[in-house]
């Protein structure tokens, strides 16, 4: 029995979806599928505007653009995050201003951005991690009072929540990912929402060429052309077809989803009661997505012989997220390296268990009695 650490999940529609964009005759961005997945996010999150995009990056890319990032200006990210949620920025210039993650996880540390903000400032970039809001009233109110842009970067937060308010529609802008190992897939893609009315004609624009097409195409204007800034960020209908597959099928694959999580919490809380390691935090406001199921060891050295151990049986379990500010690039742009020493901390004990949606009771059980005999064990 070989357990792997992801495995997409098809809901079976997805290859008839794809047959029927394809008999339709419209194979490129903005059709009848895309359409779909629009109504679909504004309609059940009450986003005020959604675009599709070929993925999270690219979501993340826009926003930079959107929000007129240029050389100098600083934008304000934690260091515990994927490698997009910073280089959309640098791509524009900005200087990365590293933020430490909270003590006992991962997300940015409210109490820590304010000290970090210069009159350079440009904008906070918050990053939900495994679906679990950031605190968005503490960090809301500081972008207000600095009149900073405020985006979210989403891509592990689709179906999580704030205080009862959908993670994604607390930015001026927020990028999703469907990326294959996230909970609603279409292989590679993404989305941007836009909160702000203010930027949705050019985020339109921006994603097609820096054109007005989708003016155009609408019946708003008598011919297009070239107007701005702008790169190729929609998806095909291909792609967009496959995706409306699994949002048909949301509630459904949330579901397992959570039933798996609860599981892996009920059989590993006895090793957290007996100190081997820290189960995740789930913070009052917050309602997750079931994104994720992570332990935190005591040190990295325990946390790669426990790797080891789960391998030795056939389980991968994966660890993430060096931090950024450390980064071989970063490091090759500053003078200066900040001591964020909680950002270091989950980068050298934090590991990902398997997680996907056919992942079944039985392997589950097996995976955490692995990982309580490892630590008995050891004693
Ligand atoms: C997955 C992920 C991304 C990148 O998503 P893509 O769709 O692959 O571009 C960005 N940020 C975070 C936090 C992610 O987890």
């Amino acid at each position: 029995m070989k357990i792997g650490f992801n495995k997409p999940y098809f809901t079976g529609k997805e290859t008839t979806y794809i047959k029927e964009a394809v008999e339709k005759g419209h194979i490129s961005g903005d059709g009848f599928f895309t359409k779909k997945c629009h109504q679909f996010f504004e309609n059940r999150y009450g986003f005020k505007k959604c675009l599709l995009t070929t993925s999270c990056t690219d979501a993340l890319e826009m926003a930079a653009i959107l929000i007129d990032v240029k050389p100098d200006d600083e934008v304000i990210i934690p260091s515990y995050t994927f490698v997009s949620s910073a280089n959309a920025f640098v791509l524009r210039g900005a200087k990365i201003v590293f933020a430490d993650s909270e003590a006992y996880h991962p997300n940015i540390d409210a109490h820590q951005i304010e000290k970090l903000i210069t009159p350079k400032t440009k904008a906070i970039v918050v990053v939900h991690y495994a679906g679990i809001a950031c605190d968005m009233d503490a960090i809301g109110e500081i972008a207000k009072k600095h009149n900073l842009f405020l985006i979210e970067d989403a891509a592990q937060a689709i179906e999580s929540f704030y205080k009862g308010k959908p993670l994604g529609s607390f930015g001026h802008l927020s990028a999703f990912s469907f990326h294959e190992t996230k909970n609603i897939i279409s292989g590679e893609g993404g989305m941007l929402v836009i909160n702000d009315e203010q930027m949705i004609k050019r985020a339109e624009i921006i994603r097609e060429k820096g054109t007005n097409r989708s003016a155009f195409f609408r019946g708003e204007i008598d011919k297009y052309g070239w107007v701005d800034v702008g790169s190729s960020f929609l998806p095909s209908e291909i792609i967009a077809a496959f995706l409306y597959a699994q949002l048909e099928n949301i509630e459904d694959i949330q579901q397992k989803r959570h039933q798996i999580w609860q599981k892996y919490y009920q059989d590993l809380s006895e090793g957290e009661k007996k100190g081997y390691f820290l189960l995740p935090k789930i913070f009052d406001y917050a309602k997750h997505n079931a994104h994720m199921f992570y332990l935190v060891c005591r040190s990295v050295e325990e946390r790669t012989d426990l790797i080891t151990y789960l391998k030795s049986k056939d389980i991968q379990a994966v660890f993430h997220y060096l931090s950024l500010h450390k980064s071989p690039f970063h490091k090759s742009q500053v003078s200066h390296i900040p001591l964020l020493p909680h950002s270091d901390y989950f980068t050298d004990t934090l590991v990902r268990l398997p997680f996907y949606y056919e992942l079944t009771p039985e392997e589950q059980s097996f995976i955490s009695q692995t990982i309580l005999e490892f630590y008995s064990k050891k004693g």
